[in-house]
């Protein structure tokens, strides 16, 4: 059955699958939805034992439904190799405290790698359907690793260019090292002279230049973005949760058909949306743990039905997640407030005048699937030293937020239910934060020292990627102002 994607503000509809991934945001500033959310047709039982490839295809066919079978399977092919550092892509490991579903053997060990490493092949696919016969050029402001994952999806894909800018002092030297070492020969990596905000807004004007896309066009180039909303990056997603819930089945944690719980943890509401898409197919997911560090945004919304974005904002040791504005909980309003476009867009016009809405006492009632919960900073480092020191399992902080959270839910509700943590960083990409937490005398140690402490300490193998980190070769110098980004653009494409 055809699956076209329609906007979450009423503006646009009937658009297939590729020009949904192409176009990214809708035109009138919504989210690209599914007309409906497909259902799964065959029994669970098939598809239990797949490999991640498999599945990939088996669960994204539903959706991307004018790609051809072939198409989508380059697409997985081409995604989910070898660069991946475990064939099985994303493992379940179970201590004494919990099973963990460990999304970060991609090649910048963070989540992002899930659906950045598979976006640039079905938006270049896509570009081939529609016959638009151009080069693409993504072009991305990051605060640290969305940024280093499209560099690594984009890098060397033909008929695409990459262009990131990044806050010059506003990533950890890690995440800086990793983008500035960046090889490719179609990407480009620029610090900026000022935040991630200025980088943001710098990115968006050039997007919205009506000259300058002009000039692009003749010159044979068209921008897009790589940025979280992308449907292309949102169903990749929903896979691993069917994989995950097949390996807890295979561990007998569960037995198939049983209810299972997720604790994700939750910045800009992809993941976990994602998550909900799963149960909506036929998952037997029960409840959605949704994890917050201290910008608990979404904690607040789901305790009061308010959704106030006014407020402190507090930099933490979970960087991924100081979010304030969860731009994919709008998708989820739509689905619940019963698909009804114009109230999704009137509390969309009042989040951005007055920083707040309110759902109705009925909706709330809705959300109930979804269990809100934050952890502080200091419990979020109790959390890694505690299940480090009773199971010698090292979680990195934003795991760490999705456990504490797990912890609350399971001391107030009996059942045994089991859940599934979503482990979305290595803790070799947070070093420091992760070895403070187990001793504060590291603070004063060197990051790249402290990589080997922790391999010493945890026994895991560092990843090939950051042993060669600090030896890497820089390839990436250019820093420019804030106010310069669209001449640096401009320079790169010969305009
Ligand atoms: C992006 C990110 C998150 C948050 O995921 P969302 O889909 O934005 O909710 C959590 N942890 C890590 C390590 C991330 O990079």
């Amino acid at each position: 059955m055809e699956v076209l994607y329609k906007s979450t503000r009423g503006g646009q509809e009937g658009i297939p699958a590729s020009s949904a991934i192409i176009q990214g945001i809708a035109e009138d500033g919504g989210l690209f939805v599914p007309n409906a959310i497909p259902q799964l047709q065959e029994p669970l039982e098939t598809l239990q034992s797949l490999s991640y490839q498999e599945l990939a295809y088996e669960i994204m066919k539903y959706f991307f439904t004018d790609f051809t079978e072939k198409e989508l399977r380059d697409c997985i092919e081409g995604a989910y190799d070898p660069k991946f550092d475990t064939p099985s892509i994303a493992p379940v490991v179970s201590t004494a405290k919990g099973s963990f579903l460990e999304l970060f053997h991609g090649p910048t060990l963070a989540f992002k790698d899930m659906a950045l490493s598979i976006l640039p092949y079905l938006l270049k696919t896509a570009v081939h359907k529609q016959q638009l016969d151009k080069e693409i050029v993504i072009l991305t402001a990051t605060s640290g690793d969305t940024g280093k994952a499209a560099l690594e999806g984009f890098a060397d894909v033909e008929g695409t260019k990459i262009i990131v800018f990044f806050p010059e002092d506003g990533v950890s030297p890690v995440q800086k090292q990793q983008m500035v070492t960046q090889k490719g020969d179609n990407t480009y990596v620029i610090g900026i002279q000022g935040n991630f905000d200025d980088a943001q807004s710098g990115v968006k004007a050039i997007f919205t230049d009506p000259s300058f896309q002009e000039q692009l066009a003749q010159k044979g180039y068209m921008f897009s973005s790589a940025n979280s909303i992308n449907i292309g990056r949102l169903v990749p997603q929903i896979v691993y949760y069917f994989y995950g819930y097949f390996q807890m089945v295979k561990e007998n944690k569960i037995a198939l058909g049983d209810p299972l719980h997720v604790a994700v943890p939750t910045g800009n509401f992809g993941n976990i949306l994602a998550a909900y898409y799963a149960k909506t197919m036929g998952l037997p997911i029960e409840k959605l743990l949704c994890a917050s560090n201290d910008n608990k945004v979404l904690y607040d919304f789901f305790e009061t039905g308010v959704y106030d974005q006014d407020r402190e904002f507090f930099v933490t040791i979970s960087p991924s997640m100081d979010i304030l504005i969860s731009s994919n909980l709008e998708r989820l309003l739509y689905h619940m407030s019963g698909e009804e476009p114009v109230q999704v867009k009137e509390w969309m016009q009042q989040l951005n005048q007055q920083g707040k809405y309110q759902i109705t006492k009925e909706m709330q009632e809705k959300l109930k699937t979804f269990y809100g919960g934050y952890t502080t900073q200091e419990q979020t480092r109790e959390g890694i030293k505690e299940v480090f020191e009773q199971t010698g399992y090292l979680m990195d902080p934003h795991t760490a937020v999705a456990y504490q959270v797990y912890h609350q839910y399971q001391s107030e509700h009996q059942g045994g239910i089991p859940t599934l943590i979503v482990s979305t960083a290595s803790p070799y990409k947070f070093t420091k934060s992760v070895m403070e937490s187990l001793d504060p005398k590291y603070s004063q140690w060197d990051d790249f020292v402290l990589i080997e402490k922790m391999h010493q300490l945890s026994k895991v193998a560092i990843p090939e990627t950051i042993k060669d980190l600090e030896q890497a070769p820089i390839l990436h110098k250019t820093v420019c102002q804030k106010e310069k980004m669209k001449e640096e653009v401009a320079h790169i494409l010969g305009i």
